[in-house]
């Protein structure tokens, strides 16, 4: 498998310019479009690492993740009248969509459902931005993860698409909280930093029906780490989502700094990084790296 990275590296490590580094929240504009990073992290322990693995980047819509395995053991089957789970064949923060659909979010992924997933979050937890980072820093068995607070600023203050999406939500009585308070925890939330290498590991509980390798500890249920694999497959690339699955045949998600997070069930978690992004908000090379992986390796779910 060290093999098979090594050579993928070595075939993109000049490949940029093909995309464009993410702009519209201001810090992450100044990211160099050459960081490029690969980590895997196996269930059993085995750790493989290439590139800018060590710098921590804004993870963005990986969090949606986190957020919704932190709330899956604590609500019923009622979550799903809330939020769907179909692929949207939207753009991430689309508002069509969510007005004929009465303010249900197609899936907890795309930004209107993760503020559903945040908004139930912050009715129980009173604290959670400080117990969300603590949920994200025992699955990377690291405590050096933090929000980045000029990337969650920036995002507050000129995020009206999403502010408009929670409003909307709340006007169709699909959401509880006060808008400013949940928008504000779902950009601290976005702007964590992790390195590919704490990502590959805070991962690892996803490939290993749902228990932390790192401590044996239950994170979700077997059935709950299938559900959200199956969610990340159908919907975890926004409108590329299909393409994703075609090409690398394994549940993902993205985030538009740049990273991508893939799981081999039973088997391992990989995350890579590199800043150029599609027009659906994909990270460009880090597509083309888990398609050639999962082709080198001839590992999918499939
Ligand atoms: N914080 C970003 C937003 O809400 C996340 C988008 C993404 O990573 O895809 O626009």
């Amino acid at each position: 498998m060290e093999n098979i990275i090594k050579k993928i590296y070595s075939t993109y490590a000049e490949s940029t310019g093909i995309g464009k580094v993410a702009d519209y929240i201001a810090p992450l504009a100044k990211v160099s479009p050459s960081k490029y990073a690969i980590s895997i992290c196996t269930i059993e322990g085995q750790k493989i690492n290439i590139g800018d693995y060590n710098e921590p980047f804004s993870i963005q819509s990986i969090s949606k993740v986190f957020t919704l395995s932190m709330l899956a053991p604590l609500v019923g089957e009622e979550i799903w009248e809330s939020v769907g789970k179909e692929p949207s064949g939207s753009a991430f923060n689309s508002l069509v969509q969510l007005e004929y659909e009465k303010g249900i979010p197609r899936n907890p992924f795309i930004n209107a459902g993760a503020l559903v997933i945040t908004d139930k979050l912050a009715e129980k937890f009173p604290n959670l931005d400080a117990s969300l980072l603590q949920y994200v820093r025992e699955l990377a068995g690291e405590q050096n993860i933090h929000f980045n607070t000029d990337v969650a600023n920036d995002e507050y203050a000129t995020g009206e698409r999403n502010k408009a999406l929670a409003h909307m939500m709340k006007s169709f009585g699909n959401f509880k909280g006060k808008v400013s308070k949940v928008f504000r925890h779902y950009c601290n939330h976005c702007s964590i930093e992790m390195t590919t290498q704490q990502l590959a590991q805070a991962f690892t509980f996803l490939a290993n029906r749902g228990i932390n390798p790192l401590n044996g500890k239950t994170v979700i249920s077997p059935r709950d780490a299938k559900r959200i694999n199956s969610i990340m497959l159908t919907c975890g690339f926004y409108d590329e989502s299909g393409d994703f699955a075609y090409r690398v045949g394994l549940p993902g998600k993205n985030g538009v700094g740049g990273g991508i997070v893939a799981i081999i069930p039973g088997k391992l978690a990989i995350a890579v990084w590199s800043p150029e992004l599609n027009t659906h908000g994909n990270s460009c090379r880090g597509i083309s790296t888990l398609a050639d992986f999962t082709t080198e390796l001839g590992i999918s779910v499939f």
